[in-house]
């Protein structure tokens, strides 16, 4: 098969499963406690870890440190260590606070860590070039973050309009009736997460070929995320699932909607949290379970994590299928995904650009 490809991941960034709820706090001490390079070192390994699960592309979407991403995709071109060829964002755009909770005054420096906040067209227009300056394959915007002013549609607009002047594509967070719309109406090339949005937003999305990329976790994902190696009691396991199976009603049905009004889908995970006993490489690729339990056939769900990845990605004349002509990025995995998806979580064999990573017996 070809190489597979993760549209949305976070190299540069890891945090404790069991403190998936309280990521403002994580985010905190990533920020105070790790420098870029030390980051850039983290990701040297998390790098090597999807590679070894098959995933030879990534679009790295930000939460890097100050480009670290940029560091770590040029060290793995260069052959210094091995690693996904990485589509890099550097910081993504957000307007005030980022992706922070509220902050102290003093504390609001750490801000620029992580984002760069704009405040008018103007400014996001020159976080574009500033960020393709830094070395950005993409854009990521953070259109609804945690503060309570989200992105506007003249400043989005400004971003696309800038980004697609340079040939790079611009990638949205965004969640919610408002801020999916936003991302749609300025022509964004993806739209992440949306967890919750609307049919004539989907629509849009349909009809301007904006990609679904669906950051979505099976409920056996976010229970191994929360215990860590803890086995839970038999009370919190119910707690836990009856809090979850509304919000992954809600999301498997958005899936759904998007397929049925023809939205183009990437496979994208999202991946920032630490799985008890599994690489980054192999809790990623879990996230193509989720699109199983939503649904998707498993060829949609392969070419959501191939073909049409590649082309989110802009590379679909080098990636994604095997052709004569693409670079010979391939895995092999033992029994056949189109029966079983979950067969992409053991590939017992990779090649990046023809040369072997990876060989199992
Ligand atoms: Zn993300």
């Amino acid at each position: 098969m070809p190489g597979l490809i993760d549209a949305h991941t976070h190299l540069l960034s890891e945090m404790d499963g069991t403190k998936v709820n309280e990521q403002d706090l994580e985010m905190l001490r990533i920020v105070t406690t790790q420098s870029t390079a030390e980051r850039a070192l983290l990701g040297a390994r998390l790098a090597r870890e999807e590679l070894e699960s098959g995933i030879t592309t990534v679009r790295d979407l930000g939460n890097s440190g100050v480009n670290g991403d940029v560091a770590l995709r040029d060290a793995i071109n260069r052959g210094w260590l091995p690693g996904p060829r990485i589509v890099a964002a550097t910081r993504a755009l957000a307007s005030p606070g980022g992706q922070f909770g509220r902050l102290t005054p003093e504390a609001q420096k750490l801000i620029e860590q992580e984002y760069v906040t704009i405040n008018g067209p103007q400014s996001a227009r020159q976080a574009v070039r500033q960020a393709l300056y830094d070395g950005a394959d993409c854009i990521k915007v953070i259109v609804n973050g945690a503060g309570r002013s989200n992105v506007t549609l003249d400043e989005m607009k400004a971003i696309v309009e800038e980004a697609h002047a340079a040939g790079v594509k611009v990638a949205a967070h965004a969640i919610g009736d408002a801020a999916t719309r936003t991302a749609a109406e300025a022509g964004v090339d993806s739209i992440e997460h949306a967890y919750v949005v609307p049919d004539d937003v989907l629509k849009m999305m349909a009809q301007k070929q904006i990609f679904l990329v669906p950051t979505d976790a099976t409920l056996q994902q976010y229970e191994d995320m929360l215990f860590g190696s803890r086995q839970p009691t038999a009370e919190e396991r119910s707690r836990i699932e009856k809090g979850f199976k509304p919000m992954a009603d809600s999301v498997r049905d958005r899936l759904q909607r998007a397929l049925k009004l023809g939205v183009p889908i990437a496979a994208g995970s999202d991946m920032y949290l630490t799985l008890p006993g599994k690489s980054r490489g192999q809790a990623s690729l879990m996230v193509l379970e989720s699109y199983a339990e939503a649904g998707m056939t498993p060829m949609q769900i392969v070419r959501a994590a191939t073909s049409n990845a590649a082309k989110l990605l802009g590379l679909q004349n080098r990636l994604g299928v095997l052709e004569p002509g693409k670079l010979a990025d391939l895995i092999a995995v033992p029994g056949d995904p189109l029966k079983d998806i979950t067969a992409l979580e053991h590939a017992n064999f990779v090649m990046k650009d023809g040369v072997v990573v990876k060989h199992q017996k």
